[in-house]
């Protein structure tokens, strides 16, 4: 049998279709550290541990080495991990629920892996009864989406999903160089950037690349620029555009679980004089997954198409 479909295996076993930490349906989201599956939010805490806590990976989009699943079916699932980690609490402790607050989730997912306060009071070690205080500490050393491109898919802590856009080819790019451009695409949120490969002397370059953004909760449009690869000098700027993703976040809430539904059409971002929209952009769901294709008119440069594809991918 395959990795992928031993770890598919796995993920079906009823006990492992909820979240270890805090029972929320459907995990996408593991931990072969500690051999648990976890949804976006929980997800997003252990990332905060430290790959030496926890290293986190996605199921569906992540690749997973053998021994990566070899640990994942070693410990057996959700209830089996549980039996040790969650064995017993100690008073004035129950287990998460799936609606906890942020705050709530860090504290208990901190006592759970990084203090195991809630282990057999036999298996403890004074080692690990670590001073609460330590618990409502900042985490520190939380790895910067900033300066490390974000080619995979990531879950952040408070992020609500992720979107994988798909840079599929530019048209008629501005000339940076003498006859040509070597252009590239950084697109980002928020904090979070990712980018393309550099191709060189192409003005209708064909990408077909993913790249991967974490949805927080507070999310402004994602921005795309196109930029000129100089090796001896600054990178020139060849234009750019916004992308707005709220009708296909608002609708992608609305829908739910979209591989409950046929293909159809579900939300649309209109062309205005204030977007960089060449036409008006449809949010459809296509064979379960929520989809809009984009064409821009890079802004503030003399011209450039870029068409693009935006997939939500829900917690
Ligand atoms: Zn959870």
């Amino acid at each position: 049998m395959s990795g992928k479909k031993k770890l598919k295996d796995l993920l079906h076993q009823s006990d492992n279709r909820t979240c270890a930490d805090c029972g929320a349906p459907d995990p996408k989201w593991a931990s072969p550290t500690i051999g648990v599956f976890l949804c976006l939010k929980c997800c997003g805490v252990h990332r905060t541990l430290g790959p030496n806590i926890s290293k986190v990976l996605s199921v569906t989009l992540d690749e997973w080495t053998d021994e990566e699943i070899d640990a994942m079916i070693e410990v057996g699932g959700n209830s089996s991990a549980n039996s040790i980690y969650e064995a017993h609490f100690p008073d004035g402790v129950s287990k998460l629920g799936p609606d906890a607050s942020h705050e709530q989730r860090a504290r208990y997912i901190r006592s759970k892996y990084e203090h195991q306060d809630f282990l057999k009071p036999s298996l403890k070690i004074s080692s690990n009864n670590a001073p609460s205080a330590s618990s409502a500490k900042e985490p520190v050393n939380v790895p910067s989406a900033s300066s490390n491109p974000v080619q995979k898919p990531v879950c952040v802590e408070g992020a609500i999903g992720n979107l994988k856009i798909t840079i599929l080819q530019g048209a008629n790019l501005a000339v940076r160089d003498m006859l040509s451009s070597d252009p590239y695409i950084v697109v980002s949120l928020g904090e979070q950037k990712a980018q393309t490969t550099v191709q060189k002397s192409n003005l209708n370059p064909i990408w077909n690349e993913d790249l991967m953004l974490s949805v927080p909760e507070d999310y402004g449009p994602v921005k795309l620029q196109v930029f000129d690869y100089d090796t001896f000098s600054a990178d020139d700027i060849m234009g750019e555009a916004e992308i707005d993703i709220q009708p296909m976040l608002t609708s992608a809430m609305a829908y739910g679980d979209a591989s409950q539904f046929g293909d159809m059409q579900i939300g649309k971002w209109l062309k205005s004089h204030d977007n960089a929209l060449l036409e008006d952009s449809t949010v459809n769901i296509v064979d379960g997954k929520i989809k809009q294709e984009v064409s821009l008119q890079l802004q503030n440069v003399e011209s450039g198409i870029i068409y693009l594809e935006v997939e939500f991918i829900p917690p």
